[in-house]
């Protein structure tokens, strides 16, 4: 049986993976199908203390993931698809799509997926001009339009990052303010390349015959008029939805999805540990999940020596 099993390889995981492997636990991380979490989505990371010229958001994640080896975490690539406390010992069964493992105590550090609008063809278009990643898709669409949806942080750093490439973005948000930093927000607004449409929202994505992204329909939510942009690529960038599906309702969520704390990090379930954005509606940061990933790992090696003696 593990020690200590941690689902997820964002900065909360490979946080938890340095700590507990300090502590001597051999922790195994499982890395799921996104390794390294968002940051590896992101370009600049300019506010992670230590970097006053900033890092690069997959760099920063790759020296965690050898900082966590070098003491002893161990690395598979498999995607966790349940997990149940077992009544007889009080250890967990964690099934992955490929094995099942056993550990006295797991951190759940899955983070959040990008969210989408929802509307019919959306699914199908993702990889055919629709995304969530300008970093890794934003070089593709080189002087031609592009928009992006969302007044957040996201959303503001990706219509500014492609700039790089596109002739001219749009940025369709639903308000009249953006909910980005303010210096986010200002440096966007002050784009030339950048044209906010405000208290607007996408109802409609068209196609050309090969189901490529040609253009969107847009409604004022002032006025109900309807329009339409000329485009090839929407960058969806309206927040995160929290990773829980594989608990199956083993831990308490709140409206949102987000896994509950009832002591420090630990769950509901004596055991059951929660780290970063899976569990953080509020914060959302790297430093934070950083921050919880450390929290975590040192309850369970307390958890770990008052409940089985280790
Ligand atoms: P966010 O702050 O939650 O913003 C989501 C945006 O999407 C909001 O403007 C929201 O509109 C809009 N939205 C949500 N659902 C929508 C829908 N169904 N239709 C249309 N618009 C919708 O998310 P985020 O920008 O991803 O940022 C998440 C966290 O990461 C934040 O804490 C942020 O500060 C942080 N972050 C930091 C950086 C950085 O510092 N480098 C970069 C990116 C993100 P409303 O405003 O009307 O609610």
């Amino acid at each position: 049986m593990e020690n200590v099993i941690i689902i997820g390889t964002g900065c909360a995981g490979y946080t938890s993976a340095i700590y507990t492997g300090r502590a001597n636990l051999r922790p195994l991380v499982l890395a799921g199908t996104q390794p390294g979490g968002q940051l590896t989505t992101t370009t600049e990371v300019e506010n992670f203390p230590g970097f006053p010229e900033g890092v690069q958001g997959p760099e920063l994640m790759m020296k965690m993931m050898a900082q966590a080896q070098k003491f002893g975490a161990r690395f598979e690539y498999e995607t966790v698809t349940s997990i149940t406390k077992d009544v007889d010992d009080g250890g967990f069964t964690v099934v992955t799509d490929t094995r099942t493992h056993r550990a006295k105590a797991v951190i759940v550090a899955t983070g959040a997926s990008p969210r989408h609008l929802g509307l019919p063809n959306e699914q199908q278009l993702i990889g055919h001009g629709l995304t969530s990643c300008a970093t890794c898709d934003g070089a593709f669409y080189r002087d031609v339009p592009v928009c992006v949806i969302g007044g957040g942080d996201s959303a503001c750093e990706e219509a500014t990052f492609l700039t790089r490439f596109a002739s001219k973005v749009y940025l369709i948000h639903r308000r009249d303010e953006l909910r980005a930093s303010k210096i986010m927000a200002e440096r966007a607004l002050a784009n030339p390349k950048i044209e906010p449409v405000w208290n607007s929202t996408i109802i409609e994505y068209v196609t050309d015959a090969a189901g490529e992204m040609t253009q969107v329909r847009l409604q004022n939510l002032l006025t109900g008029e309807e329009s339409s942009l000329d485009l090839k690529c929407v960058f969806v960038a309206i927040g995160h939805v929290p990773n829980t599906a594989f608990l199956g309702g083993l831990a308490g969520l709140d409206e949102n999805g987000y896994i509950l704390h009832h002591k420090g990090m630990m769950t509901n379930v004596d055991g059951l540990f929660a780290a970063g954005d899976v569990a953080d509606h509020v914060w959302r940061q790297a430093i934070t999940a950083a921050g919880q990933g450390c929290a975590a790992a040192i309850e369970v090696e307390r958890y770990l020596a008052d409940v089985w003696g280790e």
